[in-house]
């Protein structure tokens, strides 16, 4: 157990090359590309808080947990169809809240997160312009004069590296609009920095209970170990999953098998599965379509309906996550 309180966690996250104790080289095996690790840091900096950082196993490269968070010169890649806004964010852009769908607005609450994850499709979106530092104010203008916004989904960045009081404040905001019936939580960091999830914000999660629901993204059965499960078990909210598939962490039958029981041990169903978004820079973990839907009947035929998730992609201008299988 670390003695380090959360946000001590958060800022002794690894950030440099030189701190990690690993050899990148094992990775890229290519003498002369400490350039492309540079440029590819630049562009999206290095982050593994400490709980992570335990659980990685350093001497294999191709540990899920390692793959996940660890610089590779491929980032540089320039691959066709691998673009900085797959997923069409920015023309939904009304300030800090991105629109959609019709019943549920997202909103940006903030650009920080708790780790950096290679493949994020957000690794290019620019948090400077949008986010609620700017104007929280313009965002709840925004979702009361839209009755049609019944749900509102705090992401970011990662909602929960926001502090307890500004948290609850945003909450409290939300909530005071009529016609917002759910609040929905993105966030990966109860398994990335499981202390976060304090007595305090289990308390005020679960004085509200119902209209809340928490949504995490763990992709591998080792995210989630005793910590994350003590963590989360106070929780009286509804949890879900969504995982991204990703090639060399995930792309296997049995591993997402695991990811799947080992959420459901934790008290967490399955929500999503979802295809990679052409991001650039993310073109090493891509699988494509045919392999998805084998991977994905591979899960069927082996666990219950309620812990296959569905297999979506995101298709700029659809009017909701598009089913793959
Ligand atoms: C993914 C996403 C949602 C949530 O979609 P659900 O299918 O309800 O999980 C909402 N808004 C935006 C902008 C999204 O990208
Ligand atoms: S925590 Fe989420 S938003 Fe942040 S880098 Fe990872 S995938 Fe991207």
């Amino acid at each position: 157990m670390s003695t380090l309180n959360w946000q001590q966690e958060i800022r002794k996250a690894l950030s440099a090359v030189r701190e990690l104790p690993c050899e990148l080289s094992s990775v890229d095996g290519m003498p002369g590309d400490d350039r492309k690790i540079r440029e590819a840091i630049r562009e999206f900096g290095i982050k593994i808080p400490v709980h992570w950082q335990t659980k990685i196993n350093w001497n294999d490269p191709d540990d899920p947990l390692l793959k996940q968070v660890l610089p590779d010169v491929e980032e540089t890649g320039t691959d066709d169809g691998f673009v900085c806004d797959p997923t069409g964010d920015l023309p939904a852009a009304h300030g800090g809240v991105l629109r959609k769908y019709k019943d549920r607005a997202l909103v940006v609450v903030t650009g920080a997160c708790a780790i950096h994850c290679r493949y994020c499709f957000r690794r290019h979106f620019p948090y400077r312009e949008h986010h609620l530092g700017h104007d929280l104010a313009a965002a709840l203008d925004y979702i009361r004069q839209d009755p049609d916004i019944k749900e509102v989904i705090l992401s970011g960045g990662d909602p929960l590296t926001l502090p307890n009081e500004r948290l609850f404040l945003l909450w409290e905001q939300f909530e005071r609009i009529e016609h917002v019936r759910r609040i929905r939580i993105h966030t990966r960091v109860p398994v990335v920095v499981p202390s976060r999830v304090d007595k305090a914000l289990v308390r005020e999660l679960n004085k509200r209970h119902r209209r809340y629901i928490v949504v995490l993204h763990i992709n591998h059965a080792r995210e989630i170990d005793e910590t994350v499960c003590d963590a989360l078990s106070g929780l009286r909210v509804t949890l879900l999953n969504q995982s991204v598939l990703l090639k060399g962490v995930n792309d296997d039958v049995r591993v997402l098998c695991e990811l799947s029981t080992a959420c459901f041990r934790a008290g967490i169903l399955p929500y999503y599965l979802h295809m990679p978004d052409k991001t650039r820079g993310t073109a090493h973990f891509d699988v494509d379509e045919a392999r998805a839907k084998t991977l994905h009947a591979g899960m069927r035929a082996n666990l219950p309906g309620y812990l296959v998730p569905r297999l979506v992609r995101e298709i700029p201008g659809a009017d909701s996550k598009v089913p793959v299988a």
